[in-house]
């Protein structure tokens, strides 16, 4: 979709900040529906090195930007520079989204909110009671833990290159969903009998972006009624999603996440939701080059 925005005096400025932020699809999707909707405002992309994350949120909050998203490597970085942070982000341990109000800045994160939507729209889950295995511990991981264990799934195994990370964020949540069984792996020395008690594998980390395969993860162990979700949605087809396809298992790639988290930071801004399917269609034409 062609943006036509005529920006003036008061026009509203909202943003992304990430480094790097070029790739960041946030940008169509946000400005398609500001225009579908007919809201006077623009979305633009920030680099902010590292370095330059409390400076730059203090401009942002000196500028009056109505409202930003946030993404890698500050999720976490940013929360100690927010004026307040909601009990989902603060379980999540990381913010993605950050709205202006009356300037305070709070701090949501609507990644989990996001992944819950896909899985219920795009794979049918009922997730009451389900068995997981979430494959990385970063944190797409935590919030997507902190999500199902709030979807009152019945277990969470926790596969992850560094074990001890796994081990960290296990314990974390270990106490606040006690009805949860939680545990932690490394893909090296974990007894892969256990993918066949498994209903739901949820990848969340960034193996597949270019193309790689996840080591140690044989999905033929699975349960020929188990799903999975790849958070990765650029390409459209994983290693992952290929071989679970090849093998008849139901599969959603992170598309439905990508716009779920984007449709929720814009009811929250502008307190009016997007636009069906609006966020969706503009991205289509970025994801098949
Ligand atoms: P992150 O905090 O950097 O975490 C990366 C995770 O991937 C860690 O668990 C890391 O393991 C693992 N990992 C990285 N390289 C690996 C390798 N070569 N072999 C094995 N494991 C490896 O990143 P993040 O923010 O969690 O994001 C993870 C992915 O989720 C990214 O692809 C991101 O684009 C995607 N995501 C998608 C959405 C969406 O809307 N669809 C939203 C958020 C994130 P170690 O702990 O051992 O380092």
């Amino acid at each position: 979709m062609q943006i036509e925005t005529v920006i003036t005096g008061t026009t509203r400025v909202y943003g992304i900040i990430g480094f790097p932020v070029a790739h960041s699809l946030s940008p169509v999707m946000q400005n398609a529906a500001m225009q579908s909707a007919d809201i006077d405002g623009v979305y633009v992309p920030f680099a902010v090195p590292p370095s330059q994350l409390s400076v730059a949120v203090a401009g942002l909050r000196s500028l009056q930007l109505c409202g930003f998203n946030v993404t890698i490597p500050h999720k976490i970085a940013i929360m100690p520079f927010l004026d307040e942070l909601t009990p989902g982000a603060v379980l999540a341990g990381a913010v993605n989204t950050v709205a202006n109000q009356n300037g305070r800045l709070i701090g949501y994160n609507t990644d989990g909110d996001g992944l819950i939507i896909s899985l219920q729209s795009d794979l049918d889950c009922t997730l009451s009671g389900l068995r997981v295995v979430l494959i990385g511990a970063g944190g797409a991981a935590r919030g997507a833990l902190a999500a199902l264990c709030r979807a009152h799934v019945q277990s969470v195994a926790v596969i992850n290159r560094t074990r001890v990370i796994a081990e960290t964020l296990i314990d974390s949540f270990s106490s606040e969903f006690p009805g949860v069984a939680l545990h932690a792996y490394a893909f090296e020395g974990y007894d892969t009998k256990l993918l066949s008690c498994v209903d739901l594998v949820v990848n969340a980390t960034s193996l597949g972006m270019s193309g790689e395969k996840i080591e140690g993860l044989p999905l033929a162990h699975l349960p020929g009624h188990a799903k999975v979700y790849d958070m990765v949605y650029n390409p459209p087809v994983t290693p992952l999603q290929a071989e679970a396809q090849r093998l008849g298992l139901k599969v959603a790639n992170g598309l439905g996440m990508l716009v779920a988290q984007g449709e929720q930071a814009f009811s929250l801004w502008h307190g009016v939701p997007s636009g069906a399917g609006v966020m969706r269609a503009a991205l289509e034409p970025y994801l098949t080059r």
